[in-house]
């Protein structure tokens, strides 16, 4: 038998990332995205947590589809701006998703911070909710520097500019499974894995 389980994205690179973690563990479990179920209206980001958000995503995929869904959110969070751009990190310049306008405002707010303060973490909120009203939610982070200049045209969104702790390359001069077997994503969707199975009676 092969049950649905919902991920409350769009984005085809996490979607097949959850989808090579969650089927060989997890077996009769097909992993479906928010292309493959009728829309829905989404309800913006307004958690003040990683967590919050990824749950409140979550709860609202199986309000909407009767499926058991997971969701995630995620951003950067950086020492020298205490913690933010954190859950703002998709809009940090005013405009969603602007990748470059983040960046370049970021760098700018960093320019005269010397490198031995430009610590930095990528942070990850997985939560898995099913229809019976089940909740788990866990956080994973990749610690790393912020550069003065990006480097690297692989990933998305800060990966040019982030250098994490231990390599030489930054995220975006990772492979995508290289970036996959580090990442605040790959870790959290790895933990997330038992947690999906033991929901679903599969563990
Ligand atoms: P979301 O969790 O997909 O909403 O991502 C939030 C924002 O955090 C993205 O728009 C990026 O700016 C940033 N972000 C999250 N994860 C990554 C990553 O792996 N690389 C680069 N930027 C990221």
């Amino acid at each position: 038998m092969s049950d649905r389980l919902l991920l409350a994205t769009r984005n085809p690179g996490k979607l097949a990332e959850l989808q090579r973690l969650l089927e060989s563990a997890v077996p009769g479990v097909a992993v479906v995205g928010l292309r493959d179920v009728p829309d829905y209206p989404e309800a913006p980001e307004t958690g003040a947590t990683f967590a919050e958000n990824a749950l409140l995503k979550a709860r609202e995929a199986v309000r909407y589809t009767g499926l058991p869904a997971v969701a995630d959110d995620s951003g950067l969070t950086v020492d020298a701006l205490n913690g933010m751009p954190g859950v703002l990190s998709a809009r940090w310049s005013g405009r969603h998703g602007d990748d470059p306008a983040n960046t370049a405002l970021l760098l700018g707010q960093l320019a005269d911070v010397p490198d031995e303060r430009r610590g930095a973490a990528f942070v990850c909120a997985a939560a898995v909710v099913t229809p019976e009203g089940a909740e788990r939610v866990l956080e994973r982070s990749w610690r790393g520097q912020v550069v003065r200049e990006g480097r690297g045209s692989n990933g998305f969104g800060y990966d040019p500019v982030f250098l994490p702790d231990g390599l030489e390359r930054t995220a975006a001069e990772l492979t995508a499974a290289e970036k996959d077997a580090l990442s605040h994503r790959g870790q959290a969707f790895a933990a997330l894995v038992p947690l999906v199975a033991e929901l679903l009676g599969r563990s």
